[in-house]
């Protein structure tokens, strides 16, 4: 089997290519100057069943510095856990707004172009008070999909239920019992994250050309097509772009982007939570 570039990087022991640490205030410091937060939630960031309660507890101290470090800013989430926890914490509110940035509240209630009679014929189709602004719950994508939503799992149908929707857990179609809507299903429904797919891609449009930081953590080579290798591309292509890559295992980074990114040897839910230790967390 080949190695890639990015594996035979992360096994050598050599000081990180083209990285280097970052330090708690440096992190704020740059959240403050940037205009845009990707954040990607790796493996890492998984509840699973065997995990310790000490475990539980730092997953929800490390969302919740999450939150507060991010709270005011123009973000995007995208998480590989599928237990739907984020959707339990302040980040996945459904009521509270995300930030969106000047330029594009700008854009959204300016037309170009558009004489008095056509603005005038806008302003009745679309009311400027109604212009969308994104819940905190739509600023976060689950490619890998949510274990409590339901799906048939022959698949029969491409509906999905939410938890408890059908109590008796069976397919009301064909009969076949349910099962977690992730790519663990035999036949993944994906209808599922496809929305907030597309709302994520035209956020991360957005990013181009503008002040961004990259904060991914815990993204290890389980999956690297979900977070980790397009990250690297985000980055790399974005000249603005900052990136951070925090893991317990594979903190490297391409050399492509040396300069402009840290890479940090650390359990990534670890490093966010000591956060909340520091007494940046509203509790
Ligand atoms: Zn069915």
């Amino acid at each position: 089997m080949q190695v890639n570039k990015y594996e035979r990087a992360a096994q050598q022991e050599s000081v990180l290519p083209g990285g280097y640490g970052m330090n708690q205030e440096e992190l704020k410091k740059r959240l403050k100057g940037c205009e845009k937060v990707l954040i990607g939630l790796g493996e890492e960031w998984k509840l699973l069943p065997e995990q310790s309660d000490e475990r539980r507890e730092q997953i929800s101290r490390a969302y919740q510095a999450l939150y507060d470090l991010i709270k005011d800013k123009d973000y995007f989430i995208i998480t590989m856990a599928t237990d739907a926890k984020i959707y339990d914490t302040s980040l996945g509110s459904s009521l509270e707004l995300a930030e969106i940035s000047d330029q594009e509240e700008q854009i959204v209630l300016s037309c170009q172009g558009a004489d008095e009679e056509m603005l005038a014929r806008l302003d009745r189709v679309f009311p400027k008070k109604e212009v969308h602004r994104d819940s905190r719950r739509e600023r976060i994508v689950a490619p890998c999909g949510n274990e409590t939503w339901r799906q048939c799992s022959l698949a029969c149908t491409k509906d999905i239920w939410e938890p408890g929707e059908i109590p008796d857990d069976i397919c009301p179609h064909c009969g076949a019992p349910l099962t977690g809507n992730t790519m663990k299903a035999q036949v993944y429904i994906e209808e599922g994250y496809l929305p907030q797919w597309e709302r994520y891609t035209r956020w991360l449009a957005g990013t181009l050309n503008r002040e961004t930081m990259i904060l991914e953590l815990g993204a290890g080579f389980g999956s690297p097509g979900i977070i980790r290798f397009p990250f690297e591309k985000t980055a790399y292509l974005n000249q603005k772009a900052f990136f951070c890559r925090v893991h317990r295992k594979f903190p490297q980074i391409i050399e492509e982007l040396a300069g402009r990114s840290a890479g940090i040897l650390q359990d990534s839910v670890e490093w966010m939570a000591a956060y909340c230790l520091q007494g940046i967390c509203e509790q």
